[in-house]
């Protein structure tokens, strides 16, 4: 069963960077308005994800990392939700079947931090019981020796210094998905930090602070009617305009319902509108966060498989593309 384990954990964990994607994804919903990210060796040997935010109760420490443990169904009707944000309850789990997992946590009405290690799933059977620490408000998830039960994953990934560039690239993403957040991104025990973005900042400071004042001078803000018929509630996002002559291509960047993806109809779409209007070779910045109804959101797509499958898909990839069109044709050159 134990093998079983690790192998289902090591395709939900692909990298340390997938890891994080699940631990920031956990830290934005518990409330945080900041999250501190450090790793070792790429976040291979460490990675550690502290937040200032809901923190998790005493009662449930023991569950946590429990598969299908999660405290985000919380009434019927939200079963029927659950697309939308892919499987519930399986990154903690998974984690903690392919690295050792410890957190020290304090929810506001705890008078205390407490912290416990986890093993396989449950907690650390040396330590089984949660120990009193002093702590502020928050989560601090710590993850180290990524794979260390995993030899071949190991020996799949490239170099650190990948992993941790892989890592920034994650960090980055979230930062400009969630702006009400102040992130911070660095090598465990250095000083300077790669990423440090207030939480004040708006989205096109963050692009600027990341990818460049090429790009971010040249950045139109996109904000898409709703079309309720089609399940599209939100659709807003940055593009660069047609005097963007970088050469420098960053693939388009796609959140649906709070979740970074990969979206291929999109993605298309968008290139053969940006081809009638940028230089051939010349790649646009592109960030859309789009909230659907999650109805609409393909149950059965696992959630590292990053492609997502929704109803609608065509009309709404029409609908986001033409307003993009509208929007390049109507920048002066
Ligand atoms: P899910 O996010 O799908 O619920 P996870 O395995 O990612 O499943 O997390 C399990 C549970 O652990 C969450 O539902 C939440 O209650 C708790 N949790 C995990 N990380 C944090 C965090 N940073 N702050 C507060 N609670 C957390
Ligand atoms: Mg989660």
């Amino acid at each position: 069963e134990a093998v079983v384990n690790r192998i289902a954990a090591g395709e939900v964990v692909l990298a340390p960077s997938s890891a994080l994607k699940e631990l920031l994804e956990n830290s934005i919903d518990a409330q945080a308005t900041s999250i501190d990210v450090a790793c070792k060796e790429g976040g291979l040997k460490l990675l550690q994800i502290t937040d200032n935010g809901v923190g998790i109760a005493k009662d449930d420490l023991a569950i946590v990392c429990e598969r299908f443990t999660t405290s985000k169904l919380r009434k019927f009707e939200d079963l029927q939700h659950i697309a939308s944000y892919g499987f519930r309850g399986e990154a903690l789990a998974s984690i903690s079947h392919i690295a050792h997992v410890s957190l020290v946590t304090k929810t506001r009405d705890s008078p205390c931090a407490w912290k416990c290690r986890y093993e396989a799933g449950r907690l650390d059977l040396r330590t089984p019981e949660p120990q009193p620490v002093a702590g502020t408000d928050g989560t601090t998830l710590v993850v180290e020796d990524l794979f260390y039960n995993f030899p071949s994953r190991l020996h799949s990934l490239r170099s650190p210094a990948e992993e941790y560039a892989k890592i920034v690239d994650i960090v980055s993403k979230y930062a400009i998905h969630a702006t009400h957040v102040g992130f911070t991104c660095k090598k465990y025990g250095t000083a300077a930090n790669d990423i440090a973005l207030r939480s004040g900042m708006s989205q096109k400071e963050r692009v600027r602070a990341i990818y460049g004042s090429a790009v971010a001078s040249q950045l139109l803000e996109l904000d898409v009617e709703p079309h309720t018929d089609y399940g599209l509630l939100k659709c807003t996002g940055l593009i660069t305009n047609v005097n963007y002559d970088n050469k420098k291509s960053t693939p388009p960047i796609f959140f649906i319902n709070g979740r970074l993806v990969s979206c291929d109809p999109l993605r298309r779409a968008i290139a053969q509108t940006y081809s009638t209007y940028l230089p051939k070779g010349h790649k646009p910045f592109v960030f859309l966060s789009l909230e659907l109804d999650t109805v609409n959101v393909d149950v059965n797509v696992h959630p590292t498989k990053q492609e997502v499958r929704f109803l609608f898909e065509d009309e709404i990839v029409d609908h986001v593309t033409q307003k993009i069109a509208q929007i390049l044709a109507n920048t002066d050159v």
